[in-house]
């Protein structure tokens, strides 16, 4: 593959393009296209809504736990209210760009990709979708679906259960559902679960928290803003001091690993860093300092940003059980001690299934061979984008491309594809197939050659 980018000619007829997902990464894709000179693109998305991440994740607490300014696109400022925005802000923010850029047009929404095929006699990919609608051929295919969107449910809590209250997964807040003054459960002790005890503990009557194994954790500085600090923020030089003073420090972070590397001086500052903060938030309670001391070093395990976890533990109202959830009964749960509690809610805060890469759709390349077989259980890519054999696929957050700050990744993930799409004869009229504003566009059958594989 010649991984060198190509420049899309203004005259060039660019390739019809699929973009799957239209969370962070999809939105970056759509807009790196647009500003490419590529606009004969269809953004499908199986949620009611733009987000992804944020449209789903509506708990109470529900955040970010990088700061705001560096959490978004660097070509779409905005007049954050929050130092880390909550999940509504983010959704409002990514509708706004979604708007500033005149995606919606694009965009096919409630529509699941169930495969996606590539078709080797006429060099473009065929899209099953949940809705069986035709979607026509496309040259190349985006795929923006994340990695943290398939729920981990434990399996007592498949199915049906017998358990007669609210049971719910972070990622599922049911739209009514209030925590005051009920008797609730939360499952997990994870960055979501961290967030949901906080406000939980607030309103509930009563709050128990399932510890496995706890976390090291680090607080956040979270706050609003101030207005002061918001008329400075709306001067785009403060923002984009802002945004650079952010992105140098998780840089530099980078450099070496050192946070992450035993022994390190980074990781050495934040085991201290965090120790610290574990001691004096839990200075009066002994019985909890132990039960929270995790026995693996500092970043063996991804560390949890919070203010407020370790207050909210100390509240009458709230109580740690150091352990697992084994089972459900009619009226609660068992715990792994064999203990029985009685509980309204059950929020099961147990993660996503993040090993399970494009978990939820098929991806056939050339020869017929599917994407999850070739991978074998080890996802790689080329630059974490592309995979041989896969022509003119691309991946956006994809495998071993998971850092910090996410957003400005998948600013340079976008705008890779454009380059090296294949072009259309500029004689074949105006762009064939050009999306129509639900996005279904008649089946087409120009062949141009693929451009780009990986490998
Ligand atoms: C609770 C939570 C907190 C987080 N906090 C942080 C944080 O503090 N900092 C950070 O950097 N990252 C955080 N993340 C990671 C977060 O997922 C990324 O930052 C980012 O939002 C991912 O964007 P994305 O567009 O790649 O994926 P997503 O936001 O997951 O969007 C993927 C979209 O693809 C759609 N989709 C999936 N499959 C299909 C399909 N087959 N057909 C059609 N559409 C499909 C989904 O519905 C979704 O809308 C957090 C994640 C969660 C869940």
């Amino acid at each position: 593959m010649d991984p060198s980018p190509r420049p899309v000619g203004s005259a060039a007829r660019a390739a019809r393009v699929a973009i799957i997902g239209s969370g962070f990464s999809g939105i970056a894709a759509a807009v790196a296209l647009k500003r490419q000179g590529i606009s004969d693109f269809t953004i499908f998305e199986l949620s009611a809504g733009i987000g992804g991440t944020w449209w789903n994740n509506r708990y109470p607490g529900a955040e970010v736990d990088l700061e705001s300014h560096i959490y978004s696109f660097s070509y779409a400022r905005s007049d954050w209210t929050r130092t880390h925005a909550r999940w509504d802000e983010l959704q409002r923010y990514l509708e706004s760009v979604a708007d500033r850029f005149g995606l919606r047009p694009h965009l096919v929404m409630n529509e699941k990709v169930e495969s996606v095929t590539w078709a080797e006699e006429r060099g473009e990919y065929d899209i099953v979708t949940s809705s069986g609608a035709p979607h026509g051929a496309f040259q190349a295919v985006i795929s923006a679906v994340g990695f943290l969107n398939i729920p981990l449910i434990p399996p007592f809590a498949q199915g049906e259960t017998d358990f007669r209250g609210v049971i719910c997964h972070t990622s599922a807040w049911p739209e009514d559902l209030d925590l005051t003054g009920k008797k609730v459960a939360v499952l997990g002790t994870g960055s979501s679960a961290v967030q949901v005890v906080a406000e939980a503990a607030k309103c509930a009557a009563e709050l128990k928290i399932f510890q496995i194994e706890p976390n090291w954790l680090l607080p956040k500085g979270n706050r609003d803003f101030t207005a002061r600090e918001r008329r400075l923020n709306r001067n785009p030089l403060v923002y984009e001091w802002r945004r650079r003073r952010l992105y140098l420090q998780y840089d530099l972070r980078q450099v070496r690993a050192s946070h992450a590397r035993r022994g390190g001086r980074a990781n050495k500052r934040r085991h201290r860093a965090a120790r610290a903060f574990l001691e004096s938030s839990l200075a009066s309670r002994p019985d909890l300092r132990e039960l929270l001391t995790p026995d693996f070093p500092v970043e063996a395990r991804r560390t949890v940003i919070s203010d407020t976890y370790y207050a909210a533990l100390c509240l009458p109202n709230v109580q740690l059980i150091p352990h697992a959830v084994k089972g459900l009964t009619s009226s609660g749960t068992i715990d792994a001690n064999g203990d029985q509690h009685e509980f309204d809610v059950i929020v099961l805060a147990t993660g996503f299934d993040a090993a399970n890469y494009l978990g939820n759709y098929r991806v056939i390349g050339v020869n017929g061979v599917e994407l999850h077989e070739q991978w074998a259980g080890e996802p790689q890519a080329f630059f974490g984008l592309m995979v041989p054999g896969f022509p003119n696929f691309f991946m956006m957050y994809g495998p071993n491309t998971n850092s910090a700050p996410l957003v400005s990744f998948y600013e340079a993930q976008a705008r890779f594809p454009g380059p090296s799409l294949p072009r259309r004869p500029a004689t074949s009229g105006p762009a064939p197939g050009a999306s129509s504003p639900s996005g279904r566009s008649a089946p087409r059958s120009t062949s141009p050659r693929p451009a780009c594989s990986g490998g």
